[in-house]
């Protein structure tokens, strides 16, 4: 009995062993393709301002923005949205990585604007980390540098921890330098943001229903208003 014992407490011990080995890197459940629902991540928030510049807004607030603007646009495509702040609240990372992996078909974009100590430095970058995130990434920086005049950051891995806990694609797009005269000035701009947030509903209604799909649908929600007026009278 003793020897069954210790035999069983080497097995659990195995089993205990093995269940820690994956904390650190969960399995991610490919649904780029599949997904139902988008969490939508704004950077920063509270007490927390992210990057800040003596003129304009702080991050925290344009981030907000984009992903509230964001949020509407895939909405009216009729893609479901969690968001993980939509106010001016501090959420610590664990919370937001919390809400991102309750939900089972999902993937999650996180919006952030970029600061650098050189001025000169300027453009969009897309942030992944697991390999089932890639095709998104790819995607959202594509449709960001159809923008006029937009400079390209590139695509890169971070280990983010929002990115690097996810068990689902998990993008991180940073819209830009606040640090930098242009991107800054463009950041301030509400219109601007608009842009942003359309360029980016495209690229995951697209990554999700296929190229054309996000135009498409608008058209059809335009028409629907516009035939409201005939059906009232
Ligand atoms: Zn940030």
């Amino acid at each position: 009995m003793p020897r069954l014992l210790s035999r069983i407490a080497i097995l659990g011990f195995v089993a205990s062993f093995a269940a820690c080995s994956t904390v650190g890197t969960p399995r991610v459940k490919n649904t780029s393709k599949s997904f139902n629902t988008v969490v939508l991540d704004a950077g920063h928030g509270g007490k927390d301002s992210g990057a800040y510049r003596r003129y304009g807004p702080p991050e925290k607030m344009v981030a907000l923005d984009v992903a509230q603007r964001l949020n509407r646009k895939l909405r009216e495509s009729q893609v479901k949205t969690v968001m993980t702040r939509d106010s001016d609240v501090f959420i610590p990372l664990n919370d937001r990585v919390a809400i991102e992996n309750a939900q089972k078909n999902a993937v999650f974009v996180s919006i952030h604007f970029n600061d650098s100590r050189r001025r000169g430095v300027r453009g969009f970058e897309t942030y992944y980390h697991s390999g089932a995130s890639f095709d998104l990434a790819n995607s959202i920086q594509a449709k960001l540098m159809s923008i006029p005049n937009s400079r390209n950051g590139g695509v890169h891995t971070a280990n983010f921890r929002v990115l690097r806990l996810a068990t689902c694609p998990a993008v991180l797009v940073e819209c830009g330098y606040l640090s930098n005269r242009n991107d800054g000035s463009q950041a301030r701009d509400s219109e601007y943001r608009e842009l942003l947030a359309d360029r980016i509903a495209e690229a995951i209604v697209e990554q999700r229903f296929g190229s054309g799909v996000y135009r498409a649908s608008t058209q059809v929600a335009t028409q629907s208003q516009q035939q409201q007026p005939d059906t009232l009278h």
